[in-house]
């Protein structure tokens, strides 16, 4: 049996780490070593004490959704005419002047997955959007809604058909493809919590034809409800994994970010009794073990939006180098209730980062500084 201390070292040589490796990483290693560890892989890795972060706008296209995933309080469906809504162009414009206003340059488009809206929509709503802000970057969409518009745009279920979308909305003006809807990527736990959302291997699928095409992609993770701890571990090893695969020349997963569940108020919660949070001690392990097992993916982001500003500028002591955006809007976690900030301003950022003891970089997508 590997030793704590041999782990941590192959780690820092940049070894990939066995299931076993990882899984002794969660369950035994102390909090404070491990920490330590990660801290001393993302020093080889950023060297320069610099921690980034972003200024971009989230606007979600729609609130429909038939993927009813069990901890979203956000969504509803079509027929829900209170409620329903798809944003419109005059919407789209007056925030991306505020955010423009606000010295940010990119949109992060995330919505439901509208029985309705084909890739035709998306081509349209793209294109219109780049034709009037062709600065703005459009960091859009997911693997769940690219197989969901192959799906319901008759492009079938396959990389041909999710291809053929990411090509046609490249050319209509998608910047990058963001890691959203993993969640863990275990189909049986997939189906308990997102029963209509893609199977972990359509999401794994989607992304290994992003990474052909060269696109610039994220993976993330959503813990802390019904999984157990090898499902976290799996998730990180099929992450790293796909990584592999990519050519030298592609970005591939340029970061990895993770987020506790969030799920007060939602039919998970009245499932299973499981309403989530956001434990400290378990959101920094779970950064910590992201650094040490994710050797080949750059930028580990701290996710701050639902853990707290301190809780991820510890994490900057324990394998983060990266503080994601200020979130000029946020609607997805407000939705369930929680009652902690989700938008902060870019002086609160870089505050935040220098009282951690590192140096604040804007950046952008693609991780250049600005
Ligand atoms: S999390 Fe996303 S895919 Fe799931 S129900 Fe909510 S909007 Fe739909």
């Amino acid at each position: 049996m590997t030793s704590l201390t041999d782990i941590y070292h192959r780690a820092l040589d940049g070894t990939p780490l066995t299931f076993a490796e990882a899984m002794a990483l969660w369950n035994d290693a102390p909090l404070a070593e491990l920490m330590a560890a990660a801290d001393a892989v993302r020093r080889r890795l950023h060297p320069e004490e610099r921690v980034t972060w972003q200024i971009d706008r989230n606007v979600n296209i729609t609130n429909v959704c038939v993927s009813g995933c069990k901890f979203c309080s956000f969504h509803c469906r079509l027929a829900d005419r209170e409620r329903a809504y798809v944003t419109s162009m005059e919407e789209y414009r007056r925030k991306i002047r505020e955010m423009l206003a606000l010295g940010g340059e990119q949109l992060l488009l995330q919505g439901g997955l509208h029985p309705r809206l084909d890739l035709a929509w998306y081509e349209e709503l793209f294109s219109a959007l780049k034709s009037e802000f062709p600065n703005v970057k459009l960091h859009a969409l997911g693997p769940p809604e690219i197989a969901h518009i192959a799906r319901i745009s008759g492009f079938g279920s396959d990389a041909e058909g999710y291809r053929t979308v990411l090509e046609r909305l490249v050319t209509a003006g998608l910047d990058s493809l963001p890691g959203a809807g993993a969640e863990i990527l275990d189909n049986e736990i997939r189906r308990r919590i997102s029963p209509g959302k893609c199977s972990a291997d359509t999401w794994l699928e989607v992304m290994r034809v992003a990474h052909r095409m060269g696109l610039c992609t994220s993976a993330t993770m959503m813990y802390g409800h019904v999984e157990r701890p090898e499902h976290r571990i799996l998730h990180l090893l099929k992450i790293r994994d796909l990584q592999s695969l990519k050519s030298d020349s592609a970005p591939g997963f340029l970061s990895f970010i993770a987020w506790p569940y969030q799920g007060r108020g939602t039919a998970l919660e009245e499932e299973t009794g499981l309403s989530g949070g956001a434990e400290t001690a378990e959101f920094l392990r779970m950064i910590a073990v992201s650094r040490l097992v994710l050797h080949n993916i750059p930028n580990i982001q701290a996710s701050w939006l639902t853990t707290g500003l301190a809780a991820g500028q510890m994490a900057l002591h324990g394998g983060a180098n990266d503080m994601g955006s200020i979130m000029i809007e946020e609607n997805v976690v407000s939705a369930t209730g929680f009652e902690g900030r989700t938008t902060i301003d870019a002086e609160r950022m870089q505050e935040a980062i220098r009282a951690a003891g590192f140096t604040p970089a804007l950046r952008n997508q693609r991780y250049e500084l600005l």
